[in-house]
């Protein structure tokens, strides 16, 4: 460590997962406790525009888990948004192993 590497960013971060030089970004996250959905913003993260994975380093982590073990109750949000909940009941078209003919025939 020399005295003028003190600055942030200084060797890019390879993304694990296909190994594309991944940027800095404050990212949502939604997390589902019980029922009740919650969103997370402003979480710093690494971001690979290659494969869209998302990495968060050790002290953002546990931020993210104390907040989501802990704070949730008893902390008030930053805001509520209303969030559309849509289901897939009776929208899934299931194809029988049988009728694989009928799909090439167009
Ligand atoms: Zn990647």
């Amino acid at each position: 460590m020399s005295p003028e590497t003190n600055g942030t960013n200084l060797s890019p971060v390879v993304c694990p997962r296909c190994g594309e030089i991944m940027r800095s970004a404050a990212v949502k996250t939604a997390i589902w406790r019980d029922d009740r959905l919650f969103v997370v913003e402003d979480i710093p993260a690494q971001v690979c525009d290659s494969c869209l994975e998302q990495f968060y380093d050790e002290e953002t982590t546990d931020a993210l888990r104390r907040l989501t073990e802990e704070s949730f109750s008893s902390l008030k949000p930053k805001k509520e948004v209303l969030v559309p909940i849509f289901s897939l009941e009776g929208r899934i078209v299931r194809r029988t192993s049988s009728s694989k003919e009928a799909y090439s025939d167009y």
